[in-house]
């Protein structure tokens, strides 16, 4: 199941700028950091603040009606059945 991801956004702990937003495993779920990361409205490395980007419902909303990311090993493109 690939709802065991989550959406974090990471913002500048000092002028709450939207940095980047990043999926990772609900197991691998770090909300806080002692990281500082590059903030380009402060143009310093700021503490870095994590956040949960949305419910895990609306992420399934918006999963959903993305277009499917095919893996390229499902493509099959020189087989096609003849017969039906
Ligand atoms: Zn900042």
């Amino acid at each position: 199941m690939p709802n065991d991801e989550v959406t974090l956004v990471k913002i500048c702990g000092t002028c709450r700028f939207h940095i980047e937003t990043f999926s990772v495993k609900k197991d691998n779920m770090m909300m806080f950091s002692k990281e500082t990361i590059w903030c380009p409205q402060c143009q310093s490395d700021q503490p870095e603040v994590r956040d949960v980007a949305g419910r895990q419902e609306s992420i399934d909303q918006e999963v959903n009606s993305y277009p499917k990311a095919v893996p390229a090993e499902e493509i099959t493109p020189a087989k096609e059945p003849a017969s039906s």
